[in-house]
């Protein structure tokens, strides 16, 4: 993996791919096959027909921690927000569905049951931005995910900017907020019983969500409430209302206020700092899906390919190629119009999956990944 920050001297979006190790279930089935090899730390070749080259900023193979994951695609994110600019990490990465269930026959064969049967996993976005849930609080696991190293990091960059700039007054304020777009709705994910709020903009605020609770954090412990405090009402709201919670998108934003003096004026300043585990992006034929799931995943699919369509927009503007970015075409890249593009840094981490049995899911998120490059 490339730790090399002058990557972002030409370009505003970079692109990871993050693979995971096979499951137990992966490798009892499918015997250790992979669909993937990686080539370099920048190339990986999808083993398939056609056998496909893929060229990335980096590519996290199997092997590489949460730590070093950290220091590629979190810290310049920091830094970023610490030069006071916006910044914005994405999650993405197909559901993956055909891992099997198995079963053992009398004579002690193992057999897996047809795909349309089979569990459901994930591709590792979760993994990436929260790590192991249960493990948050246990500091410091070596499984915590980027959020909150990301957060550890913030803290620790702004007591130090602090201390040397004290004859400046230099104070930073943390106001952090969590939400979940479900179906085009937004709902307020620290205090679910905010529902269907509304994205207004103004002159003085730029876009914004009308009525979302912001709570000023001063340190990771508070981080980590809020983060768990979200994360199981998003799963009691997608519980109620009888969904998978791994449907919807979910937005953790920091806004990072500095104030200092110099010259006997007050300077004010605002970062934003967003962090998206995307909703499992599904191929469509393969989901069988019916009625309100079948609406439901043409949002999913309409908003992730915004999204897409809005990344590959930027890329062409820094490019020097004018081109009309579709902001307004779905509530996620509408609510995050202020931190894409311009002096924001967006980094896509795109989650996949190893084996050769979600070889379709794992070439489908390579190819959406190398458009935004
Ligand atoms: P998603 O959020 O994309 O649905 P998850 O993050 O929940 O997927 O990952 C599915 C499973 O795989 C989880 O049990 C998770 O712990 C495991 N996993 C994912 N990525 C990794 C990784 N890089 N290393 C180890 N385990 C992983
Ligand atoms: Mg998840």
């Amino acid at each position: 993996l490339r730790e090399d920050p002058s990557f972002w001297m030409d370009n505003n979006v970079q692109v990871v791919i993050r693979v995971r190790p096979l499951n137990n279930s992966e490798k009892t089935v499918h015997g250790y096959n992979r669909c993937l090899k990686q080539e370099s730390a920048q190339t990986i070749t999808w083993i398939g027909q056609p056998e496909t080259r893929f060229t990335f900023d980096h590519v996290a193979c199997e092997g590489v921690n949460q730590e070093v994951l950290f220091r590629v695609a979190g810290l310049p994110m920091v830094e970023n927000c610490m030069a006071g600019y916006n910044s914005c990490v994405f999650a993405y990465g197909q559901v993956v569905r055909n891992v099997a269930v198995l079963f053992v026959d009398h004579e002690d064969c193992v057999h897996a049951l047809k795909p349309f049967n089979c569990l459901q996993t994930g591709s590792g976005k979760t993994y990436t931005m929260l790590g192991e849930i249960s493990d948050l609080e246990v500091r410091p696991s070596p499984e915590r995910g980027m959020t909150p190293r990301i957060f550890e990091f913030l803290f620790a960059r702004i007591r130090a900017e602090e201390e040397s700039r004290r004859d400046e007054k230099l104070k930073y304020n943390c106001k952090c907020s969590f939400l979940e777009i479900y179906n085009e709705q937004i709902t307020d994910l620290l205090d679910p019983s905010s529902t269907n709020l509304a994205l207004r903009e103004d002159i003085r605020n730029g876009v914004y969500v009308e009525n979302l609770t912001e709570l000023e954090v001063g340190c990771v412990n508070d981080i980590i409430k809020l983060l768990m405090q979200g994360s199981m009402n998003r799963k009691v709201a997608a519980t109620n209302m009888n969904r998978e919670s791994s449907r919807s998108h979910s937005v953790f934003t920091c806004i990072i206020e500095s104030t200092w003096e110099k010259d006997s004026t007050t300077n004010l300043r605002f970062a934003r700092l967003n962090l998206v585990d995307l909703a499992g992006s599904e191929r469509q034929r393969t989901s069988g899906a019916e009625g309100e799931r079948l609406k439901e995943a043409a949002n999913i699919n309409k908003s992730l390919s915004t999204l897409g369509l809005v990344i590959m927009s930027l890329v062409d503007l820094t490019n020097g190629k004018q081109r009309h970015v579709p902001y307004r075409d779905s509530r996620l890249t509408f609510l995050l119009q202020d931190s894409l593009g311009g002096n924001s840094k967006t980094m896509i981490i795109a989650n996949v999956s190893p084996s050769l049995c979600s070889g379709n899911e794992t070439l489908s998120t390579l190819k959406f990944a190398q458009r935004a490059r």
